[in-house]
């Protein structure tokens, strides 16, 4: 057999890879902490459940439109006009798989031999792979623990060449936790008017996952970019709901119809449930995305705390996800051998930081999606292997 080219271009995300072999070691037997992959570790709000459960008792089993039920995208601009005060018509709403989907769509759309398009690194693994296999450049945007991982607009600005077709970003910040300042933002949308033709891919996924009283800016609140800014979001972080599969773009002008039309040629639509029960999560009562998120709070707190105990380890506060990535140059130990001994031996899952891009070696990221006990059981593992590294 002769498989494209392409197909060796595709990376992957090691998170998965991490949760399978933790699998493999508790079906052993072993006493795995997960603190590898980002996923909450509570139940969907029971009235988004029920809402589904309901969908399928009312005969919700059939295709539905590619773009998603219009109800649903109706829900999708309600929902963005009162969080980003932006006006969207559900015509621009595309409902998909998983927030995954939008950037997978963003890269096929613009991505090509020749076309450059930007990246943050250390960032979610997927923009490196999804660009690679679209053929284009990546060109990564290194983010530095110095300024809390958050993006430089200068430095962003300065990557752009004439080739440069689409930059994706991503705050609050999956695996560092970052999150860029609105001056930022501010001063790369007033760069960005000299470069009319590139595209923004803003993943805004964590969005409702901001701690200490700060506010989301979202690249859709700029006029002056409004008609080539793709927005990515979703509902598995904010309602946790990751394997319920959907998330969506914002697409801009006759973008929309194109990103439909790479739908109508992958998934047909997401399950017709899901959306109903999204629905349901958008439109119905929301105190459990604040219940959770003070609860992350809480165990943010506790893990920069402890983080910051351990020698070897320095941590930066992170201000928004469910992530922490602390700089663990101090053991002397690299990020890959650090995840492999703290999982095979220390029985504690976590991702090194060059599964993120080059600019993550020197750095792990610990997910704070997991109970205070296991956080605390976890930091008490992780002193007790490097105490045994350093005799
Ligand atoms: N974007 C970022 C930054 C993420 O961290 C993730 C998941 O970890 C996603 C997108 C994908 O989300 P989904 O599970 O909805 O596809």
């Amino acid at each position: 057999m002769k498989l494209a080219e392409r197909t060796a271009r595709l990376g992957t995300e090691s998170a998965f890879e991490v949760l399978a072999r933790a699998k493999e070691l508790e079906a052993e037997g072993r006493s795995i902490i997960n603190l590898g992959i980002g996923q909450p570790n509570f139940e969907t709000p029971i009235n988004i459940v029920e809402a589904g459960r309901k969908a399928l008792l009312d005969g919700h089993h059939g295709y539905t439109p590619a773009n998603g039920i219009l109800q649903l995208r109706e829900a999708v601009a309600a929902d963005i006009g009162t969080r980003h005060c932006v006006e969207v018509e559900p015509e621009e709403v595309v409902v998909v798989p998983g927030g995954k989907v939008t950037m997978f769509f963003a890269a096929l759309m613009f991505g090509e031999p020749g076309a450059e398009i930007l990246y943050p690194n250390p960032g979610f693994p997927i923009y490196h792979s999804v660009i690679e296999f679209s053929g284009a450049t990546p060109v990564p945007i290194p983010l530095y623990e110095e300024t809390g991982f958050s993006f430089s607009a200068d430095e962003v600005l300065s990557k752009i060449t004439a080739n440069t077709r689409l930059i994706m970003l991503n705050s609050p910040a999956n695996p560092t936790g970052g999150v860029t300042p609105k001056a930022e933002f501010d001063r790369l949308v007033e760069g960005l008017e000299a470069h009319p033709e590139v595209a923004i891919m803003s993943d805004e996924i964590y969005s409702r996952l901001l701690y200490d009283e700060q506010e989301h800016v979202s690249l859709l609140a700029y006029p002056s970019i409004r008609d080539r800014v793709i927005l990515l979001d979703g509902w598995s972080k904010t309602y946790a709901m990751t394997g319920w599969r959907i998330g969506y773009g914002i697409w801009p002008g006759s973008l929309a119809e194109q990103a439909t039309r790479l739908a109508v040629n992958s998934n047909s639509c997401v399950n017709a449930v899901t959306q109903v029960a999204a629905i349901e999560a958008l439109t119905g009562p929301q105190h459990s995305v604040e219940t959770m998120r003070l609860a992350f709070d809480e165990r943010r707190k506790i893990m920069l705390s402890e983080l910051n105990q351990i020698e070897g380890f320095r941590c930066v506060e992170p201000q928004g996800a469910f992530y922490a990535m602390p700089n663990i140059e101090g053991t002397g130990i690299s990020a890959g051998e650090l995840q492999d001994g703290l999982l095979e031996v220390a029985g504690v899952a976590t991702i090194a930081g060059t599964s993120f891009g080059d600019f993550g070696e020197g750095y792990i990221r610990f997910s704070y999606a997991a109970s205070k006990e296991e956080i605390l059981e976890a930091m008490r593992r992780i002193r007790a292997f490097l105490a045994t590294r350093v005799e």
